[in-house]
């Protein structure tokens, strides 16, 4: 007997719909369904990567049991244990130390928005602490500081399916045929359309290669290039000035900011010919529909926030909202970091955005709680590693979906971290980097073992549903933490997630109309959908009303500022962290598939141009040592006329060659999002 179980891919932002085969109890294969971002393809991933549903174990085995630690092993522990004694451990803690010592973690990956939803709510109402964050924090978090100043919503302002009628595509440190390669189709098909696309990146990407003008900005200089894009639709009057004075503020401070950044000051920073930067903005500011896409070229660097803002002030300054096909889009990476937003798994925000430092919102969720509730913004997980290490002030940890070993910064620090903290829960699906710290594994159910919601990167709400039964022994997650949370007394129980999210709903009056029965009739509904029969929002400010405060859009702009890390003469190249098609975050999931896992060998590859491996004597494939300040690995050798001379690339997928043992703990001073793309190395022959 064969099933079809139709779902949402777990692989990245796109969103895209699949049907899981199932035969005898087991997924044997997947197809393409006709979501609404994807309309019927799918990239390899979609196709092949359920396979580590059957635990084949490659990379590792799916946890099975939960473990507790004891005298320094961690051994096999029945479940009523290892709540009651994680209950206990967190208690003890919040009564010595008080609340602010734990810290816990939503997850961007399988659990799905109700998970996320409920472990906020754990966090909040059960510990008592708003120390809750996610892996946003890494990626789009500028994004969602970035656009919410500058628009009000810190999300994608218009549709993934929208992308293909734009006239002209302004792509920005964002390489959608490996990171999103679905959305590309869209790219590829706007440019057949006719659409003009200009690509701004250090690397001759993918993108870069599809485009009509390649901007190949030095590494950590964008905001002087969006400064010079400002600059020039300015001075040479090409702003909608009608579009400006109606729904726009801070003009004239915009232009004493942008005065000094004519393209030849900017070439001179950028490396970009003045002549291509003019070029760029009068066909942007010449199209009718000009549409912004970035990526994590503009985020994970210690000014994102910055280049955010900017970039939105482009879009508002030619009156690039409000229609279709316009507008900016931060492309979110992981499956279900926007849901993980939306969901309030932010220290700032509860679930819907509405901060917790409004006390009517506060006690909205008081009310419906049932407790009274911390009115500070808690701790970005970022900082983590600071607070533990240097000021002695969080003690607990409860990771949820994550591994920070491998996906954070400066690797030795985040253990060193873990192993001070006085108690560490895991919850995840696989034993990873970081579980090995860990006082309490819990093994959770994955991604086609249970039911819920995704968001994909344009604020598509879809369903997710069970497919197979999960492995004996583990449980859904938010069940889980509705069991830890009683244990505390606090009691949380759900009879289904739909439960959970029905309840989300009531609070959130941008979520409100966003149904699962809405979602089982339209497939998808975008958010704000504020009524039972309201369909959803496929492009926001319609109107050209902004959801800032007073309806206007802010415009930004400030002097640029180089990373803080250069290349000196003991470490003379610079690395960026980048991403390979064939996989996902810290693979466990695709690594442990077995199509996706032949697709590479570790190490993963240290890209190098053909120029520095001339320089250091080195050829493709060979074995390198690459080293920081921070930490020592060892990579292969691909040399690469993409790579400009004195920049380096890695893909942090890796455990051999896990590039985040390099990279460097310098973070954005807004959105605490880590500069993984710039810090200085050097390279030796093994
Ligand atoms: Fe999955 Fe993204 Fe590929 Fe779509 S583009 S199939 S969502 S990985």
């Amino acid at each position: 007997m064969v099933d079809k179980i139709l779902t949402v891919c777990p692989y990245c932002g796109s969103g895209c719909n699949l049907n899981l085969i199932v035969e005898e109890g087991k997924v044997v294969g997947a197809e393409p369904a006709n979501g609404r971002t994807n309309e019927g393809t799918l990239c390899l991933k979609g196709h092949y990567g359920w396979d580590f549903l059957n635990d084949p174990k490659i990379l590792t085995a799916r946890l099975r049991q939960p473990m507790i630690r004891k005298e320094g092993e961690l051994r096999e522990a029945s479940w009523e244990e290892a709540i009651r004694y994680t209950a206990d451990r967190l208690l003890a803690i919040k009564e010595k130390y008080g609340p602010d010592a734990i810290m816990g973690t939503g997850s961007a990956r399988g659990p799905g928005n109700e998970a996320n939803y409920v472990m906020q709510k754990f966090m909040r109402a059960a510990v008592g602490t708003n120390n809750i964050d996610h892996c946003a924090r890494v990626c789009h978090g500028p994004s969602v500081a970035g656009l919410s100043y500058s628009l009000g919503d810190g999300a994608m302002s218009n549709s993934i399916p929208e992308i293909e009628d734009a006239d002209l595509l302004l792509i920005f440190g964002y390489n959608a045929p490996v990171t999103h390669p679905i959305v590309a189709g869209r790219i590829v098909k706007a440019k057949q359309k006719g659409a003009t696309i200009i690509v701004c990146d250090p690397r001759k990407t993918e993108s870069a290669r599809l485009a009509d003008t390649w901007l190949p900005l030095k590494g950590g200089t964008n905001m002087a290039l969006v400064n010079a894009f400002g600059h020039v639709l300015i001075e040479e009057q090409l702003y909608d000035k009608d579009f400006v004075a109606k729904h726009v503020e801070g003009l004239s401070e915009y232009i004493e900011n942008v005065r000094s950044y004519t393209p030849e000051n900017a070439e001179g920073i950028t490396g970009v010919k003045a002549a291509d930067i003019r070029k760029a903005m009068r066909q942007y500011a010449g199209s009718k529909k000009a549409m912004i896409l970035y990526g994590m070229g503009v985020c994970q660097f210690s000014q994102a926030v910055d280049v955010v803002k900017g970039l939105a002030s482009i879009a508002l300054l030619t009156g690039n909202f409000g229609r279709p096909s316009v507008g900016i889009g931060p492309v979110r990476g992981q499956n279900n970091v926007q849901g993980s937003c939306d969901m309030g798994a932010l220290p700032n925000v509860y679930p819907g955005y509405q901060p917790v430092t409004d006390a009517k919102a506060r006690a909205k969720f008081e009310k419906a709680w049932g407790v009274k509730l911390p009115d500070k913004t808690g701790y970005h997980l970022t900082e983590i590693p600071h607070l533990v290490l240097k000021e002695d002030k969080v003690k607990a940890y409860y990771i949820f979906g994550e591994d920070p070993v491998q996906s954070d910064p400066n690797a030795a620090e985040v253990r060193e971290t873990l192993d001070k903290m006085e108690f560490v829960v895991v919850q995840d699906i696989f034993m990873n980097k970081t579980a090995l710290h860990a006082d309490v594994i819990l093994p959770a159910t994955s991604w086609g073992e249970h039911d819920g919601v995704y968001s994909s990167a344009d604020r598509g709400f879809q369903r997710i549903r069970k497919a197979v039964e999960p492995p004996k022994g583990t449980k859904p997650d938010w069940q889980i933490i509705c069991e830890v949370a009683t244990a505390m007394g606090y009691p949380m129980s759900y009879k289904s997630t739909e439960e959970i999210w029905d309840e989300m709903r009531g609070l959130c009056p941008k979520f409100a109309g966003a149904s699962y029965k809405k979602m089982e009739e339209q497939g998808s509904v975008q958010w704000p959908c504020l009524t039972e029969d309201h369909p959803g929002t496929p492009y926001l400010y319609e109107g050209n009303r902004f959801s800032t405060p007073n309806g206007k859009g802010r415009l930004f702009a400030c002097e640029w500022r180089a990373p803080l890390e250069q290349p000196d003469r003991d470490y003379p190249l610079t690395l960026s962290t980048v991403r390979e098609v064939g996989h996902y975050s810290v693979r466990t999931m695709t690594g442990n598939c077995r199509a996706l896992s032949q697709l590479s060998d570790e190490p993963g590859f240290i890209q190098i141009s053909p120029e520095d491996a001339r320089q250091y004597g080195i050829e493709d494939g060979h074995l390198l040592k690459v080293i920081s300040r921070r930490g020592k690995i060892t990579a292969r050798a691909q040399v690469s006329e993409r790579v400009k001379a004195g920049a380096t690339y890695m893909t942090y997928h890796f455990w051999i060659g896990a590039c985040n043992e390099l990279t460097v703990d310098v973070l954005d001073p807004i959105s605490k999002t880590p500069e993984f793309k710039y810090c200085a190395i050097r390279l030796e022959r093994i």
